[in-house]
Formats: structure tokens, C-alpha cells, sequence
């Protein structure tokens, strides 16, 4: 995966905007969130368990997942795997036409 990948997820981000001071994910490790596993695959899941696990101690996830549907391609982020954000994106948009 490309380092352009990474450079919007929070933990490789400056504390710019007062809820990436708040992320719970600053500290940690940049790899803990980006999976290498085929995302929808066990392995994947099994990888990113941890990320999601920091992400649910974490005050901002809101703001962080909003910022991930607009900005963040790869990775967990706002509790999510980039593959559950395509799902929520794809079932979004089936509920905007029905
Ligand atoms: S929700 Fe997860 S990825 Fe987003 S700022 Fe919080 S810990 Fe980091």
C-alpha cells in the first residue's frame, strides 16, 4: 500500500483540528490500523480487531468516521474497516433510491 494511503488516517496526522487531538489512536503504531490481509477476509478481520478495538475506547469516533467516508481510502478508521465503510456507503445508497 502506498504511503499516500496513510497520510489522511489520524495517526499520521498533526493534531490540526481539535477532534484529532482527542483520537484515542495517536499514540499508536500507523500499521495497527492498516490491515495487510485481503479486506472481507477472516485473516483481515482477525488483523484488524485490534485497531477497532482502540477505535471503541475512543471519544472522536464520530468525527472520525465522517472524515472517513470523505477522506480516508484504507484502513480502519471511526471503527470501521475500509471494507464495512463500502458496505455502509453501498447500503446508504440503496436506501437513498428505494
Ligand atoms: S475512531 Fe479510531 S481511527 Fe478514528 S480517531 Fe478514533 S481511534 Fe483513531
Amino acid at each position: 500500500m502506498s504511503t499516500r494511503h496513510r497520510t489522511t488516517h489520524p495517526t499520521n496526522q498533526p493534531a490540526g483540528s481539535r477532534w484529532r487531538q482527542r483520537a484515542a489512536c495517536r499514540d499508536n503504531d500507523p500499521d495497527l490500523f492498516f490491515p495487510t490481509a485481503a479486506p472481507g477476509t477472516p485473516a483481515h478481520d482477525r488483523q484488524a480487531a485490534p485497531a477497532k478495538k482502540v477505535c471503541r475506547r475512543c471519544p472522536v469516533t464520530a468525527d472520525c468516521l465522517a472524515e472517513a467516508f470523505a477522506r480516508i481510502p484504507n484502513g480502519v478508521a471511526g471503527g470501521l474497516t475500509e471494507h464495512e465503510r463500502e458496505q455502509a456507503r453501498r447500503g446508504g445508497r440503496k436506501a437513498r433510491t428505494a
